[in-house]
């Protein structure tokens, strides 16, 4: 398959249409109506003298231009984008439907709770299976991604300790150093010093380097299983007890759900607190795709028997509740425990509606099945490519995988100088999207590679075959790969300076600066 992407000389929007030009345009508001309810006055101080700077265009130009730009990106609607950690699964079409109902877009936040009962059933349902998906017992939807769960869940470990009158000394948490950057940052945000622990060459925790950490100190640990290596954490269950015993808790960053879901529970495995990625396990996108959701769960147990104050009364809010006499939902605002709201309203109801109607489409079987789907697909990709030359398989080579590999390219980078980031750029010129690169940070070269449950077979053979391939031209012609890619919309770019702008330019900007000569014509 020979992979060409479009490559349109695209002029910014403001370079496009004429003066005048419009696509639709809204009547006049009837007089009568206007008396109805007045002229709407803005105060002098504050009203504008000029028309804001906007382009104007018809309707077919707006939408040949974003159809053009279409053509220029990848997504997962035009191929496998096996970036591991991220969980980027095929989002089945059903979901947004339901979202896009009319019933469900046209509420508002601040209606009556009587008017959106139908609603707050889909979340209280929801709530009840992600609880009984992670083995917790409340959850709140709240928080609106994976690292903001983490804030929730370490404000809530801080506010444990600050109940039970212990703050003062709990001041550390604990966290391997295979762990996700947002891990550490949440940890710090919330207060707390941040304790590295090693991982050990089978890439498990590190006993031992646990034992020492722990004292009276450790306030909680944070961990994620399977980790980002894509291995199960054998010692889960120790490390549980180890951390239980100096009264901390285990925080579960739930973004590797999708490798032990329907078949393992974090909240059996000793986990106090959970988040889950909606964006990353049940079918909502990514990014561009909209906002995310990072629902927190936790066990409910006691925190103080003499005030009955229990986990759940740490959480953020609201909470949707259910009253069995009047058959009626409500919402439990936070209450006087409670680390306060992290958010407006209910948290991000339209990705919470996406992973509803995935969770009700699977249906139980369905939840295992995807697991299976995921790990076999890993682990069929693993053996395709594990004694390639070039590549390395470090942290327990000979174990399974469940969600997700993480291969290193090290053997071609000391070799031929042949990098993890041009068999990135060896991808993408082939139609693939390229695998997260150079993380985890315990891997040197890391290719970390999650096809997902959604990723066809032929799909996983091509794009081993492709990285075999670039391996084979890398120690043949090791110059050749730094020309890559070649067949995309935009070549090699540096990658440095597009990663850390100094600063970016709004395309108006843009427009008035190529306008006035200060910047070059599009090439
Ligand atoms: C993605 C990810 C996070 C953060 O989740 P966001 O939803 O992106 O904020 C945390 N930990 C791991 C292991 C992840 O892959």
């Amino acid at each position: 398959m020979v992979f060409r992407q479009a490559k349109w000389e695209e002029p910014i929007i403001y370079e496009l249409g004429a003066p005048g030009r419009i696509g639709f345009l809204v009547p006049e508001v009837e007089e009568d109506i206007k008396k109805e309810v007045g002229e709407l006055k803005v105060p002098e101080k504050v009203a504008r003298t000029s028309p804001p700077e906007l382009p104007e265009l018809s309707e077919v130009e707006v939408v040949r231009h974003f159809v053009d730009l279409s053509q220029m990106a990848y997504g997962i609607d035009n191929g496998p984008v096996p970036l591991g950690s991220c969980t980027m699964k095929y989002n089945p079409k059903i979901a947004f439907e339901i979202a896009n109902d009319p019933r469900v877009m046209w509420l508002h936040p601040l209606q009556d709770e009587r008017t959106v009962q139908g609603l707050l059933e889909a979340l209280y349902m929801l709530q009840k299976w992600l609880a009984n998906i992670v083995g917790c017992d409340v959850c709140t939807l709240h928080p609106a991604a994976g690292a903001h769960g983490e804030l929730t869940g370490t404000l809530t470990i801080r506010k444990y300790h600050e109940v039970k009158g212990q703050l003062d000394k709990k001041t550390e948490i604990i966290i391997p150093d295979s762990a996700h950057g947002t891990n550490p940052a949440s940890a710090a945000m919330a207060g707390f010093k941040v304790v590295e622990i090693k991982s050990a060459p089978d890439g498990n925790v590190d006993m031992d380097a646990l034992r020492a950490a722990v004292s009276e100190h450790t306030a909680g640990l944070m961990l994620t299983n399977p980790s980002t290596l894509g291995l199960f954490e054998e010692h889960i269950l120790e490390i549980a007890e180890e951390i239980h015993k100096v009264d901390g808790l285990l925080y579960y960053d739930g973004a590797n759900l999708n490798g032990i879901m329907g078949y393992a529970r974090p909240g059996d495995m000793g986990f106090d607190i959970a988040h889950i990625n909606i964006h990353k396990t049940f079918g909502s996108p990514h990014g561009g795709g909209g906002p995310g959701a990072g629902p927190v769960c936790v066990k409910d147990r006691i925190v103080d028997p003499e005030r009955n104050i229990k986990l759940s009364d740490l959480l953020p809010g609201p909470i949707v509740m259910y009253d069995e006499k009047e058959d009626r939902y409500y919402l439990k605002w936070p209450g006087p425990y409670s680390i306060g709201m992290l958010k407006a309203f209910f948290g991000n109801v339209v990705p919470l509606l996406w992973g509803f109607t995935y969770i009700l489409g699977l249906g139980p079987q369905g939840i295992k099945e995807v697991t299976e789907q995921a790990v076999i697909n890993t682990n069929y990709f693993t053996k395709l490519l594990k004694g390639t030359r070039g590549y390395d398989l470090p942290y327990g080579p000979e174990r399974f995988r469940k969600h997700e590999v993480v291969f290193s390219a090290e053997p071609m980078a000391h070799e031929v100088d042949v990098t993890a980031e041009d068999v990135a750029k060896g991808l993408l010129d082939a139609g693939f999207y390229a695998p997260t690169i150079y993380f985890p940070l315990i891997v040197h070269e890391a290719l970390m590679i999650e096809f997902t449950d959604t990723e066809t077979k032929e799909n996983l053979e091509r794009y081993a075959a492709r990285m075999k391939e670039i391996a084979e031209i890398a120690y043949k012609n090791p110059k050749e790969p730094k020309t890559w890619p070649k067949n995309t919309a935009k070549g090699r770019i540096d990658t440095a300076k597009a990663s850390h702008p100094r600063h970016v330019t709004p395309t108006w900007r843009v427009y008035r600066l190529r306008k006035e000569g200060k910047l070059g014509a599009l090439k």
